[in-house]
């Protein structure tokens, strides 16, 4: 699941999206006097995300940090059918309201809406469900999409759409210095304080530049060359390369940290650098099966491919411009073109024939064991889709590349042995390095 500013619903998740601005649409009345809570996918996004929504002028800010208390709520709002990511989400939104002095009359929660077979798409209807039986009608669920004319956000939509792109992109940067430069870092510890140093900066970035898209870009740019120098100044330890672990899995439970009981940080305990796959890369992906939509439907000539053309190419044209400053960062760890990972999933998950993130997630496999990856992990839901039908095609993606270690890692909040499961799956992975040599 996630706040998307993608293509205009041609995929199982879909968003704000600048095709349908320039369309146009009934003027709604924006989402004013409420604060807007963001569910923390990701929290580098989230906290970015509420920023885009700040630079517009709306309150906004991520739900608060989730423990036991979400799992508790969660449980007790859900009926255990659900995937783990809707019972995180909703035990956060209950846990918010919940809160001493918190007026149901101004809270909005953000909770975009979808298609497709991925249950998502019953996210933001389940939750207003949950919450009118519960007492909390006044409580809005604001689900701006191209569907439903951004409904909540009236007038500020085009700028939304074009700020919370930026944010999301920019979030990712910084989250992959962070992986880049955490597991070499002498001093634990320090390359959290820098990353946190970054965010603030970004995030003050966005609600303090005007949205003048050319502005933003630029001052974007400008936080992001801070933040990379930062980074760089960071002391790191000498002579080691670090075992590459390549993470794929569904997008929300392989970004927040709390659901995945931080994986990802618990891999670096081991030795081991990550190279975990971005939420841009969902966007690419929307972006993508728009065209091949169009392309099916005989609609290459209309209005609304014109539309798509130009969105992809100034969402390419601002990643290109954002990107430049950390060429030397990222050598060797370059994203693929959502294009090449495609093709990489082609012989196991044709897109034409599979949807959604087990084609990305299979394609990224085989992409990152070709880019010398040790070992790939795939996080997911217990009981998701995704995960299930990459867990049946692994074992010829692993044999094809040479026997690399590929294991799921399925969490439903009940998951008690993962260091163990991680030590042992760290073994496999050096003894896969040393044998490739
Ligand atoms: S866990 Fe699976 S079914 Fe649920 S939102 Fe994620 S992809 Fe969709």
């Amino acid at each position: 699941m996630l706040p998307i500013v993608g293509s205009a619903g041609t995929a199982e998740r879909s968003g704000p999206d600048a095709a349908a601005d320039a369309a146009g649409g009934p003027v709604r009345r924006p989402v004013t006097g409420k604060r807007v809570y963001i569910p923390p996918m990701a929290y580098g996004s989230a906290r970015a995300f509420a920023a885009a929504f700040r630079a517009i002028g709306l309150d906004a800010e991520p739900t608060p940090p989730s423990d036991n208390r979400t799992r508790e709520l969660g449980a007790r709002y859900t009926s255990g059918e659900e995937c783990y990511p809707a019972k995180v989400t909703v035990g956060d939104f209950m846990r918010l309201l919940e809160r001493p002095g918190v007026d149901p009359e101004r809270v909005a929660l953000f909770m975009p809406t979808a298609q497709g077979p991925c249950r998502f798409g019953q996210y933001a209807p389940y939750l207003r469900h949950i919450l009118d039986t519960n007492g909390y009608k006044a409580v809005e669920i604001l689900s701006p999409s191209s569907k439903n004319a951004y409904d909540g956000l009236g007038e500020l939509a085009k700028p939304f759409v074009r700020t919370g792109w930026r944010a999301l992109l920019c979030a990712d940067l910084l989250q992959k210095l962070l992986l880049i430069y955490r597991p070499y870092e002498e001093r634990r510890g320090d390359t959290e304080a820098v990353y946190e140093e970054a965010l603030g900066d970004l995030c003050h970035t966005l609600e303090s530049t005007p949205v003048e898209p050319g502005a933003q870009l630029r001052a974007l740019r400008d936080s992001i060359v801070r933040g990379r120098d930062r980074f760089r100044k960071l002391a790191k330890r000498r002579g080691e390369e670090l075992p590459l672990i390549g993470i794929v899995g569904e997008i929300f439970c392989r970004l927040n940290t709390f659901s995945n009981e931080n994986l990802v940080r618990a891999l670096e305990e081991y030795g081991a650098e990550a190279w975990l796959s971005d939420i841009v890369e969902w966007i690419w992906y929307t972006n993508s099966e728009h065209f091949r939509k169009l392309k099916l439907q005989g609609q290459m000539l209309s209005l609304e491919a014109l539309g798509a053309w130009v969105r992809n190419k100034v969402q390419k044209r601002d990643e290109h411009f954002l990107l430049a400053p950390l060429a030397d960062d990222f050598r060797g760890r370059e994203e693929p073109d959502i294009y090449e990972i495609l093709e990489c999933a082609r012989p196991y998950l044709p897109r034409e024939g599979a949807f959604g993130e087990m084609v990305l997630n299979v394609g990224k496999a085989v992409f990152l064991a070709r880019k010398g990856a040790a070992g790939i992990i795939d996080i997911s839901p217990f009981t998701c889709m995704n995960g299930i039908v990459c867990e049946a095609v692994y074992p010829r993606v692993s044999r094809d590349m040479g026997g690399i270690p590929i294991r799921n890692f399925y969490f439903d909040g009940t998951q008690s042995d993962l260091d163990r499961d991680l030590g042992v799956y760290m073994e496999l992975a050096r003894s896969y390095q040393k044998r490739r040599g």
